[in-house]
C-alpha cells in the first residue's frame, strides 16, 4: 500500500471538476495536495475531505512559481464558465499560460507526470462535427472568449514542448461541457442556470434561438475518464477528447429540465453571447481506444442528482 500511495497535485482542486477529482483520488488511496486560489471554487467543495489525513489544502495561485515533491499533477486551475473567465480576461491568460508552465517547471523537476485540463473551446466555433483531436479549430484570437480559448491551446503548446524538449511524461484532455453536483451555481453555465431558475420557478433564459447544440457528460464519466488518461503507457500524451458525444440543443435542455423538476417557469430568448459556438459533439473514438473509456450516464440520470444538489443549497439558504 505504502508504495502504491502516490502524492497527487491537483491544481483548481476546490472547483467543481477538482473537488471530484481530489475525492476519488483519496478513495484510491492516494496523498491529495488541493491548490485553489478560491476564485471560483469553494472550501464547502471539499470540507467532507478536510477530515482526512491524506488531504491538504494549499491556497496558492498557479501563475506564481510553487515548490513541493509531488509524484502526479492534474491541473485544472482556470475558471471555466465564460462570465467569470470573461470578468479579468488577462488574469484568464496568465492563469492557463503562466499556471501551466509553472505546473511544467515543477513537473520537469519531480519528474512527475502531469495532465492538462484542455477544453473543446480549442476547436473554437467548429467547422468539422464532431471534432476529432487532428481538427485544428476555428478560433477568434482577438475576440471575448480568446482569452480562454487561446490560452488553452498556447498551455497545450507549452505541454508538448516540454514533452519534445524535456521529455516530460503529459497527458492531454480535451473536455466538453461536463456538469454535476458542486458545479457553481452562479457560474453562467447553462445546466446550473437552467436548473436553479427552474426550481425558483424563475423565467428559464435559453440564449439565441436555443437551437445550438452541446453534448452534456456527466462528472462521474469524466473523472473516470482522467484517471484512466493519467494511467495510461508513457507514449500516449493525447490530446484525447473526453466527453458524452450524445447531443442536445439548448431548448431540448430546457424542456428536460422544466419537466424533470415539475417546474411552471417559461422558456424566455435572451441575446445570444458574441461568438457562441453553433454545435460541439466530441468524437470520442480514440478514447474508446486508448482508455477503454466511453461515459455511462445518460443526461437524464445525471440531472437527476444534479438537480438535488441545487435544491437542498436552495433548502438551505444558501443560493
Ligand atoms: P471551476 O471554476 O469550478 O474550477 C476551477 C478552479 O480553479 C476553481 O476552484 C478556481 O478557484 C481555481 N482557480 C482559478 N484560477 C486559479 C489560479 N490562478 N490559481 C489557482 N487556482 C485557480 O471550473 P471546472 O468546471 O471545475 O473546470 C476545471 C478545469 O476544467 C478548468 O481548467 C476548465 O477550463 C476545464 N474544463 C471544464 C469544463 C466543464 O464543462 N466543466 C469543460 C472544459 C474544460
Ligand atoms: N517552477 C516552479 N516549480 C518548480 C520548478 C519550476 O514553479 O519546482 C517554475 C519556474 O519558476 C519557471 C517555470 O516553472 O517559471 C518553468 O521552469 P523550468 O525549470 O522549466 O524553466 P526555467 O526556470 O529554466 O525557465
Ligand atoms: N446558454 C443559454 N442560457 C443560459 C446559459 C447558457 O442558452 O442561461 C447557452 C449558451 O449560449 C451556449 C450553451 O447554452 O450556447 C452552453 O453554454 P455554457 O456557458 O454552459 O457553455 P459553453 O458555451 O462554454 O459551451
Amino acid at each position: 500500500m505504502y508504495a502504491l500511495r502516490k502524492r497527487i497535485l491537483v491544481t483548481g482542486g476546490a472547483g467543481f471538476l477538482g473537488s471530484h477529482l481530489c475525492e476519488r483520488l483519496l478513495n484510491d488511496g492516494h496523498d491529495v495536495i488541493c491548490l485553489d486560489n478560491f476564485f471560483t471554487g469553494t472550501r464547502d467543495n471539499v470540507l467532507h475531505l478536510l477530515d482526512n489525513p491524506h488531504f491538504e489544502i494549499l491556497r496558492h495561485d498557479v501563475t506564481q512559481p510553487l515548490y513541493t515533491e509531488v509524484d502526479e499533477i492534474y491541473n485544472l486551475a482556470c475558471p471555466a464558465s465564460p462570465p467569470h473567465y470573461q470578468a479579468d480576461p488577462v488574469q484568464t491568460t496568465k492563469t492557463s499560460v503562466l499556471g501551466a508552465l509553472n505546473m511544467l517547471g515543477l513537473a520537469r523537476r519531480c519528474k512527475a507526470k502531469i495532465m492538462q485540463a484542455s477544453t473543446s473551446e480549442v476547436y473554437g466555433d467548429p467547422e468539422v462535427h464532431p471534432q476529432p483531436e487532428s481538427y485544428w479549430g476555428h478560433v477568434n484570437p482577438i475576440g471575448f472568449r480568446s482569452c480562454y480559448d487561446e490560452g488553452k491551446r498556447c498551455a497545450e503548446t507549452l505541454f508538448f514542448d516540454y514533452h519534445r524538449q524535456h521529455k516530460l511524461r503529459i497527458k492531454v484532455a480535451r473536455i466538453f461541457n461536463t456538469y454535476g453536483p458542486k458545479m457553481h451555481p452562479n457560474d453562467g453555465r447553462v445546466v446550473s442556470n437552467f436548473i436553479v431558475q427552474a426550481l425558483k420557478g424563475h423565467d428559464i433564459t435559453v440564449y439565441g434561438e436555443g437551437q445550438q447544440t452541446r453534448s452534456f457528460c456527466y462528472v462521474d464519466d469524466l473523472i473516470e475518464a482522467f484517471v484512466r488518461l493519467m494511467g495510461t503507457p508513457d507514449d500516449f500524451t493525447g490530446p484525447v477528447n473526453t466527453g458524452n458525444p450524445v447531443e442536445f440543443t439548448i431548448m431540448e435542455l430546457a424542456e428536460k429540465i422544466i419537466a424533470m423538476t415539475g417546474s411552471k417557469s417559461k422558456i424566455i430568448h435572451k441575446p445570444l453571447p458574441h461568438d457562441d459556438p453553433r454545435q460541439r459533439q466530441p468524437d470520442i473514438q480514440l478514447a474508446k481506444e486508448k482508455l477503454g473509456w466511453e461515459p455511462k450516464i445518460k443526461l437524464e440520470e445525471g440531472l437527476k442528482p444534479t438537480i438535488s444538489y441545487f435544491a437542498s443549497l436552495i433548502e438551505q439558504g444558501l443560493i
